[in-house]
């Protein structure tokens, strides 16, 4: 099992390492911004801005896609933690943009007998996604009215970045 492999790793120096990159570090990012961005394993996003521990909160879903859990753990990041800043990265070739949400539902039905609570919530446009997030973080009751969220689209193939403003 690849669990296996992943704790023997942990093992076989992974311990060691973040025991060393985390010695001294506080729980409040030094940056004091909040990464929300996809769970796709081809994303890096410590590499991608030049981080280190200790530098910012990292949220990660699949899509990127601003949850009510997203918005739970920013309400604690911003007013408990000390981050100022919200940075949405989405991507291009997203799995999110390879199903309906109405197909998946129905899939899960089937499979489970039920449907679920929440949506799926996938989308065509990484663009759209990024913006309609965007707009949810600045509207949300529950987070700070000075936070400020800036999103971009990042091309899985070239890495380049490209910012998705919303209409003023
Ligand atoms: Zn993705």
């Amino acid at each position: 099992m690849s669990n296996e492999e992943l704790l023997r790793r942990h093992d076989a120096g992974g311990r060691a390492r973040v025991a060393e990159a985390a010695a001294g570090l506080a729980a409040v990012p030094s940056l004091h911004v909040a990464v929300l961005t996809c769970m796709d394993c081809r994303i890096d996003e410590h590499a991608l801005f030049g981080l280190e521990p200790g530098d910012v909160h990292v949220l990660r879903n699949a899509g990127g896609v601003v949850t009510d859990d997203v918005v739970r753990s920013l309400a604690i990041s911003q007013r408990k933690l000390g981050t100022r800043e919200v940075l949405i990265v989405a991507h291009t070739r997203c799995g999110m943009s390879t199903f309906t949400d109405d197909e998946f539902t129905e899939e899960l039905a089937q499979h489970a007998g039920q449907v679920p609570s929440w949506r799926p919530q996938a989308f065509d446009d990484p663009a759209t996604n990024v913006r309609r997030g965007m707009t949810r973080l600045r509207t949300d009751p529950f987070l700070p009215a000075e936070m400020q969220v800036r999103g971009f689209v990042l091309d899985i193939e070239t890495f380049t970045l490209t910012e998705a403003t919303t209409p003023a």
